[in-house]
């Protein structure tokens, strides 16, 4: 095959798909609305990255603790590899919200500790002298964990092949279609911006827009995250977390968030919105937003890219319209597809934990290598998925007397 790809969005999920499939050799058109890579969900200050173990290792329990340990070795790569990527391993130290959860989380660290890298459980006093704060609870301490700049790491992921990426930015795709062997990507004009036997869709929120992704079960989930001055090594200087996060210093400004609110499309800041941050924030560090007034706040809004199972989608995008909704379901590896056409989307709240290994994920699909995910996992995060629900869901309800 022809190895060119294009791929519309340059988010966490388009330039991590770009930087994996131009490692292996492949061209790449990369074409990004905004003016530069991580302008969309991808552009806070700073996230967190850190895993999310559970009592009965789940599927999200694994596929974070996979997603973590691709995204530490791929950071450690890119700065090894002298680009700019910003990212601390300060520690991540996420408080139990009660005594309830502090005892759960000790469990976890007792069954799982053999599978997660460096988790630990920390008291009270504990917590309080890693926060240098006089915090309410102990918790879960991830030595390992990090605060991440995502719109570096997306600049990064680009920056590394820049032979083999050709950055479209400022254009908008408008349309796809596949008049013959190849994909075409057009201008709302109909002008022809790109073409290849592969595209991917990387474009989040608006993934629906083009006709054979409008079946998916995409939705967006609002989160506003508020800025804080402070001054540079001010404590806590780890991340700390507890139904919401506070980083340490950047640049003068410590990130406090964040909300959450699907299906809100407001684009502007909201005090309301703020005070919320604040009073999370108070929960996390009690008194530490003492005279820090909402209306005062700067932050920023984003769109984060939300499916129903909360679990990423990345592969082949299934052909709703070859599905007989009548016929009798068949297993995913039967499913008919749209050729070429495949999907990075879905990351919800955790896009920096999930990135690396999606966009590794994705070229091992793409070019038939074996896939850094085992095989439940990898079904688990097939785009077809809703397709068969829907079927199966809808055969359900018909054998109903
Ligand atoms: C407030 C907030 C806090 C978060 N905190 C964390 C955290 O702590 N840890 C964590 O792991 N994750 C966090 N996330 C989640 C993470 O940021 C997202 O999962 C991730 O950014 C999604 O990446 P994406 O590439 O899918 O989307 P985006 O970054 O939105 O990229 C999609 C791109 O496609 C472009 N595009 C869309 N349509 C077109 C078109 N037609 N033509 C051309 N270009 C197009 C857009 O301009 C955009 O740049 C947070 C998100 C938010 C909003």
């Amino acid at each position: 095959m022809n190895q060119h790809a294009i791929i519309i969005g340059a988010g966490l999920a388009g330039s991590s798909a770009a930087e994996r499939l131009a490692a292996r050799g492949w061209k790449i058109d990369l074409i990004e609305r905004a003016h530069a890579p991580g302008q969309g969900a991808s552009g806070n200050i700073a996230g967190v990255l850190r895993p999310l173990p559970s009592l009965d290792d789940n599927r999200l329990a694994r596929l974070t603790r996979a997603g973590f340990q691709h995204a530490c070795q791929h950071f450690a790569a890119l700065t090894a590899a002298g680009q700019p990527l910003r990212w601390g391993q300060t520690g991540v130290l996420h408080l139990a919200r009660d005594e309830t959860h502090a005892a759960t989380q000790q469990r976890v660290v007792e069954i799982r500790k053999a599978a997660v890298d460096q988790l630990y459980f920390v008291d009270r006093q504990q917590a309080r002298k890693l926060a240098a704060w006089p915090v309410a609870s102990g918790g879960w301490w991830f030595p390992g964990g990090a605060w991440v700049d995502p719109a570096s790491l997306c600049r990064a992921n680009v920056a590394r092949h820049a032979d083999a990426i050709s950055a479209h930015y400022d254009t908008q795709v408008a349309q796809i279609e596949r008049p013959a062997d190849l994909w075409q990507a057009r201008s709302a004009a109909g002008d022809l911006i790109a073409e290849a036997p592969v595209l991917i869709l990387a474009n989040a929120t608006t993934a629906r827009q083009f006709p054979a992704a409008a079946h998916l079960p995409l939705r967006s989930a609002r989160g506003q995250v508020s800025h804080l001055a402070t001054t540079a090594g001010s404590a806590p200087d780890i991340v700390v977390c507890r139904l919401g996060y506070v980083t340490p210093a950047i640049d003068g400004l410590r990130c406090a968030g964040a909300t959450f609110s699907v299906d809100d499309g407001e684009s502007a800041l909201r005090e309301a919105d703020h005070a919320e941050n604040l009073a999370k924030l108070d929960f996390i560090l009690p008194g530490y937003g003492k005279g820090i007034q909402a209306r005062d706040l700067a932050g920023r809004v984003g769109f984060r890219p939300l499916s129903p199972d909360r679990l990423p989608m990345i592969g082949a995008i299934g052909d709703a319209a070859a599905i007989d909704p009548d016929a009798p379901a068949r297993p995913l590896a039967e499913m008919p597809r749209l050729p070429g056409l495949y999907l990075i989307n879905g990351f919800g709240a955790r896009g920096i934990v999930w990135s690396a290994l999606a966009g590794e994920l994705l070229a091992c699909l793409i070019t038939a290598t074996p896939p850094p995910l085992p095989e439940d996992l990898v079904d688990a995060l097939d785009p077809g998925r809703f397709l068969l629900r829907g079927r199966s869901r809808r055969q359900r309800v018909d054998r109903k007397p």
